[in-house]
Formats: C-alpha cells, structure tokens, sequence
C-alpha cells in the first residue's frame, strides 16, 4: 500500500452502536474457527432428509413461526408495491411444484425463465427447486439467439415468459428447441396465446393445486441451478450448482453482506446473472429478511428514491452502477433520506478507488467490494462491515475460503510444472488468484464441456483466471483478467489500475483501457474515455481534454504505464450484468471477429426511460 498516494488512505471502520451489531465482528477469531458443517447447522435440514434451497429460503421460516413477515416486495414498473409474505411465497410456490409435476415435469427436469423481475420469476425459481427441477433464468432482453443457445444446451423442457417474449424471442428458434415442450405464461388467462404451441397460463396452471407440497429427499449433490456467466472474456459457459450450496449463499449473505432478518434489503442485479439469484433471490432469503424486487430499470433519481422511501438498510451493486450515480452527480444523494442505509456493498468488476471515496463523500458510506464469480456460486473475498477498507482492494477471504495468488507462466496464467504442481506467490507479486475447492456453492462443472472444466484445476487450486495480488497483510487487489492484461515495455500492466486513475480526472466517467499491438513496445495503451454530461464534446474543448488527462495519466502513473492514446467514447460496450467488454473494444480496434455479442448490453437510453 501506498501511503502517499491519495486515495489509497485507510476507512478504519468502528463497529457503530446505533446499528445493527455486525454478524463479523472479529475477522481473524472466525476465520479461525469457522467449518462449513458449523454452517449447516445453522439451516435446518429437510424433514424427510438432504437439503434444499425451497426449504431453508422459504418453507422453514414458516415453520418458525415468521410466516407473516414480508419476504418480497415487489416494485413494479407501473409504480404499483406488492408485499408477499413468506408464508404467501410457501404457498405460490408449492402450488407452482405442484403445477409442474402435473405437467409430467420430474427432478432434474430443466425449467428456464425469460421474464422481468416479476413475482412469478421468483415463484417459479423456488417452486422449481421444490419439485427438484433444475431452474436457469436467462436475461429477458436477449435476443432469440442467446436464448436459444441456452435453452439448446440446458435441454430446457419448460420456459416461463409472456406471450409477449415468447413472440421476440422464442418463436423465431422455437423450431430448434424440440425438447421444449411447456411455455408458462406469466399473461392473464384469456389472452389469445393460440399461437404459441405447448402454451399454458401459470395462473391456471397453479390454479387448485395444493398449497403445500413435501419435498422429496434431496441430496447435497443434486442440480439445482445452471447459470450461465457473463461472456466478458468470450463465449458464456454454463456453470452448474447443486442445493447444498444454500450453505454457503446463507454463510456469505451474514457474513459479507452482514444480512439479518429484520433488514430490508436490495440487490439490484437481474437474476439472469448469478448475482441476481445466489444475493437477490437465495441468500436474502434464507436469512428471513425483507429483498426489494425492483422492476425498473436504471435511474438514477427514482434509485435514491427507492432507498429512501422503502428504507433500505443493505445494498448490493455493481460497479457501473455507481459509476453511473456518480455521473448523475454527488449533489443527488443529499435530497434524499438515505439515514436507513447501513451497508453498501459491490460486486461484478473491480470497484475503482474514486468510487469508494465517492461513496464516504456523497452518502456518508462505504462501499464495499467483494469478489466472486458465476463459477464460485457464492462471495469468495470481501471487505467486511466492521473491517478496515483499503479502496481499490477487494479484501479478505470469506471463512472458509483458502484463496492464494499463483506464480505465472508464459501465457500469463498459473505455471503449471510437468508433474502438476503450482507456486504460490510472495506478498505482492502479480499471479492468477486460485482458490481451494471444496465450499459447498463451487460449480460442478461446466455443461456439456468436461474439458474446459478440468483445465480449471490445477496443484490442488481452482485457477480464476483472473490475475491479483495479496500485499504483506493478506488483503487481496485485483489487477485485471489474465485475457485483459496488457504487457508493455516490459511491464505487465492490469487495465483496471489505469482506468481508476483516468476516473480521478473530474470529467472522466467511465474508461475501458485495452493493449494494441505496438512494434516498439509489444502492445501500446490505448485508453477509451466515456465523459460526464455537461462537458464540451466540441473538438478543441476534446483536444484540449485529451491532453490534461493524458498529463494527469502521466503525473500519476509514469510515462510507462500511462495510456499513449486516448479516444472518446460515451457508450462503452458492456455486457448485460455491467461489465465493460474489453475483448469487444480490442476486436473493434483491431478490425478483428467480435466473437460471441450474446451477452452485450444495448446502448443505454436517456435517464428515466426504460430500455
Ligand atoms: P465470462 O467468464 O463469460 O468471460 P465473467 O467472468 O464476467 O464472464 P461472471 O462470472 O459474471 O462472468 O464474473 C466474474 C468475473 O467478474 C470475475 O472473474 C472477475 O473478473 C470479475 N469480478 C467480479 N467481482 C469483481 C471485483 N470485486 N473486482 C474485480 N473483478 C471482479
Ligand atoms: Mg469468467
């Protein structure tokens, strides 16, 4: 760490009185004593044997006597809130079992959704879960084509949607998809969905189904979930989850995310990406809080507002999104009683330095990063809410989680040696973050690709791909994905560190830094630039623009490391879960294949219109 550097500073955090007291409290005596059994133990099991997410998300708070208390509230796009109690989401829920089994639908039956974050995405995941049917929500602004790769690959036999979706997106491959037999429509019954072959309303389909349902014996290793990942580096893969997981979602939400179960709490990512269901679906509710279901989509004034007036104590997010409220600007936040927010926390893409002290500046609040991945099923390193924050660093292992840093080869992931082994690296040195497998919510593999799955191992360690380092105190900082790394000069230079300091600059809001192929230099800095509204897009006023950041670039990194190019660009390409596509600004750049655009995001629309 960096003392001179100004914001690298410390945020020393004091367990405050007036809050709830943190579920960590003492980072180092947990972590000494914490097994994941001990974490079992803390659910409940079901009755008949085994474990099943149904039952320790849902069901069993019921048995506990808190089936009144309000599990989700649903914000609608129309404005409207609908409150659903644990108890009302037992009953949907087994309702919706029920329904499937009527269908024919049995365990390990894979049952796909393409639906906003609606209630019946939230039933139908959990009512899935109970009649043991394997449930994978995909993004519903796909297009035909992801959509029916994954539904291709997943051997979906059942799709939850609207008519209306169905129309967009499914009819045009729906030839290709022969195994998909059932289309459950989240449409009022009585629409004309004559069209839509195997098309059945869920209203109808629940409709005098019992209201209880006993699941069956589940075992610790059965499908539960397959999610796809977010197809930043290339082509998504599809990761596969089985129950017992729900050991480690409910472990991480108390201890990263510091849930309890009179919080409310929001997680704004989709469900189509695995933060949206292990933190915005899973986690919350296992721990019997109250999780906002919002809807909408991104803006920010109605953002503030939603924490304000549904007094939101915890908040889950992602990077781009407060990038975006910063955009927005640091003055918004004041109009709005934020007084109930406790905790702040980030995932998704590494959380620039500037947005951490952003956070403290304009809300008063840290945000903490946390670090995981589709594959790791559940949050592997956090910052934690009575721990120290250094910004820009991701934090500690959860307990229970092993994490190292691994010595590199040529390609720039862990050097494997001819008889398998690894190394590991010395404080601060620059090698592909590896984990030790055995938490419950690993993946267990990739569908339909053994391979590409055993290559994720090595030594004993799961290889992340991902490169990091961890400094003499064992805090973990992100550097950058091994396919993003750029080698200069001799330099291995991480994308991420020279985006932060471009983000210092006042009129810089977002920038994606990739390597273009230099002859002197192996590859050269090329830096894309997306500005704050309010500032001159004229061409002097960019010229003039170019040079002060390069000069800030420079003052702060060196001439070595500083971008040597600089180009503007106020729609960066993103995937649908917020992470900026560097393959995508590297092929553009290079005149190269853009590979595999399933995932990518739509160029947002103005503020206040849904896209
Ligand atoms: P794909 O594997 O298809 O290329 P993806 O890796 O983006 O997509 P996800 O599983 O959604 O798919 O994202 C996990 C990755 O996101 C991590 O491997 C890491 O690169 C990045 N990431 C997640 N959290 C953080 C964080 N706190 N700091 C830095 N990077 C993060
Ligand atoms: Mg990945």
């Amino acid at each position: 760490m960096d003392a001179a550097d100004p914001l690298v500073r410390v945020i020393h955090k004091v367990p405050d009185d007036s809050h709830a007291r943190p579920n960590l409290d003492d980072y180092e005596a947990l972590r000494a004593t914490f097994t994941w059994d001990e974490a079992r133990g803390w659910l409940d099991g079901l009755p008949a044997g085994g474990i099943n997410i149904a039952h320790e998300a849902v069901d069993r708070h019921v048995t506990h006597g808190r089936g009144e208390h309000v599990a989700l509230r649903c914000l609608g796009k129309d404005g409207s809130t609908s409150d659903i109690t644990y108890r009302e989401l037992s009953q949907r829920t087994s309702a919706f079992a029920h329904g499937l089994r009527a269908l024919g639908l049995e365990p390990g039956d894979r049952v796909f959704s393409l639906v906003g974050r609606v209630p019946w995405l939230y039933v139908a995941m959990i009512g899935s879960f109970k009649a043991r049917c394997v449930f994978s929500p995909l993004f519903s602004a796909f297009g035909p084509e992801p959509v029916r790769q994954r539904i291709a690959l997943g051997d979906g036999r059942a799709l939850v949607t609207s008519a209306d979706l169905y129309r967009k997106k499914v009819a045009p491959v729906r030839a290709e998809l022969p195994a998909l037999a059932h289309i459950l429509l989240i449409d009022p019954p009585g629409t004309d969905v004559s069209d839509i072959p195997g098309a059945r309303y869920l209203d109808e389909m629940v409709s005098g189904q019992p209201t209880t349902f006993v699941i069956e014996p589940t075992g610790d290793e059965e499908l539960a979930l397959l999610h796809f990942t977010s197809g930043t580096t290339g082509t998504p893969k599809g990761a596969m989850h089985v129950h017992s997981a729900v050991v480690a979602h409910h472990a991480t939400g108390r201890f990263a995310l510091d849930m309890h179960p009179e919080d409310i709490y929001w997680c704004t990512a989709d469900p189509g990406w695995v933060t949206g269901t292990s933190y915005g679906v899973i986690a919350p509710l296992t721990v019997g809080l109250t999780a906002l279901v919002d809807e909408g989509e991104f803006d920010a004034g109605r953002w503030y507002l939603t924490l304000a007036e549904q007094r939101v104590t915890i908040w889950y997010t992602a990077p781009t999104a407060i990038r975006m409220l910063m955009r927005a600007g640091a003055d918004l936040p004041g109009e709005y009683d934020l007084s109930a927010l406790r905790f702040v926390a980030s995932v998704g893409e590494p959380l620039n330095p500037e947005a951490v002290v952003w956070g403290r500046e304009a809300m008063g609040l840290t945000i903490h990063d946390n670090w995981w991945q589709t594959e790791t099923g559940g949050i592997m390193i956090a910052n934690y809410a009575a721990c120290d924050v250094y910004p820009g660093s991701m934090g500690r292992p959860m307990p229970g989680i092993l994490a190292t840093v691994l010595k590199r080869g040529d390609e720039g992931r862990a050097a494997v040696s001819a008889d398998g082994s690894v190394q590991e690296c010395g404080p601060d040195e620059v090698g592909e973050l590896a984990l030790r497998p055995g938490w419950p919510s690993m993946f267990r593999g990739y569908l339909n690709d053994d391979e590409r799955y055993a290559k994720c191992f090595a030594g004993g360690w799961y290889l992340s791909g991902d490169l990091a380092r961890r400094d003499a105190d064992g805090w973990f900082w992100f550097v950058g994905r091994a396919d993003d790394v750029i080698k200069s000069a001799g330099h291995l230079i991480g994308p991420f560190e020279v985006e932060s300091v471009l983000m210092e600059h006042p009129a810089v809001a977002e920038a994606g830094v990739i390597g273009v192929p230099d002859p002197l230099m192996g590859e050269r800095i090329k830096a894309f630039v997306a500005l704050k509204p309010g500032i001159s897009r004229e061409p002097d006023a960019l010229a003039a623009l170019r040079r002060e950041i390069t000069a800030h670039a420079r003052r702060r990194l060196g001439p070595a490391v500083a971008p040597r190019e600089i180009a503007f660009n106020d729609d960066l390409p993103k995937t649908r879960s917020g992470k900026i596509m560097r393959r995508l600004l590297r092929a553009r750049e290079l005149g190269l294949a853009e590979g595999d655009l399933s995932t990518l995001e739509v160029p947002a629309a103005p503020e206040g219109e849904s896209r």
